[in-house]
């Protein structure tokens, strides 16, 4: 039942409500150590086109690409909350992105950034995602806390979840993303 008097009835509901995601585990009995982080972004001015990979150091906080009209995204560090629902880069992570940016990019020393950005994003203490049936409520299934990896993992995600749905089942072995992990 909702605040405004709606009462919705349906017979799964999917937890799939991002950084906010821990709110909801927590109305249905289950709270999770969720925390949120707001990783930093920049796209520089057009370039002459030098690589059409996605490209980065693991763990070195700098990944980039090139687009087809020869902006590069550059992404590494961290931002800060604005509010509970707005993120900014900030100075120092922008600036540490173009210092990097320089020594592992030669061609982008000198470049202009156009465009700076950040976002809000769910991480759990293991940096894995929880995945899979609610441990308090039938019905209900969690795919959250993607640890800024959400673009990568959310389709195969998306898969398992609505093969739950559909027949079940995940063909997939999910288990070790269960929310028990996190309860005592
Ligand atoms: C700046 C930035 C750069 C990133 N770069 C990459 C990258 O290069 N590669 C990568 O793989 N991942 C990246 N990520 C991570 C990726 O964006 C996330 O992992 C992904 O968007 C998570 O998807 P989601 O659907 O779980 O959550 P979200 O995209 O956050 O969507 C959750 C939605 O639920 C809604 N919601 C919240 N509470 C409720 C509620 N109670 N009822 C209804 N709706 C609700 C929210 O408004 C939101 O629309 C990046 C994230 C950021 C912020």
């Amino acid at each position: 039942d909702c605040a405004n008097g709606l009462h919705l009835q349906a017979p799964w509901l999917l937890n799939c409500a991002g950084a906010w995601a821990g709110t909801v585990a927590a109305q249905f009995g289950e709270p999770v150590p969720m925390t949120s982080a707001h990783p930093a972004m920049l796209v520089t001015e057009p370039l002459p086109i030098v690589m059409n990979v996605s490209t980065g150091v693991e763990g070195g906080g700098i990944y980039a690409r090139q687009v087809a009209r020869g902006n590069c995204i550059l992404g590494g560090g961290r931002g800060f909350a604005l509010g509970p629902r707005q993120a900014r880069p900030g100075h120092a992570a922008v600036l540490e992105i173009l210092r990097n940016a320089g020594e592992l990019y030669p061609f982008l020393k000198g470049a202009q950034a156009i465009r700076t950005w950040s976002g809000t994003e769910g991480y759990l203490p293991d940096h894995e995602p929880v995945i899979g049936p609610s441990s308090t409520q039938p019905g209900l299934l969690h795919g959250f806390g993607f640890a800024g990896a959400g673009f990568q993992l959310g389709p195969a995600v998306g898969e398992a979840l609505a093969e739950i749905v559909c027949t079940g089942a995940s063909r997939q072995p999910i288990e070790a993303f269960s929310i028990r992990r996190f309860q005592a």
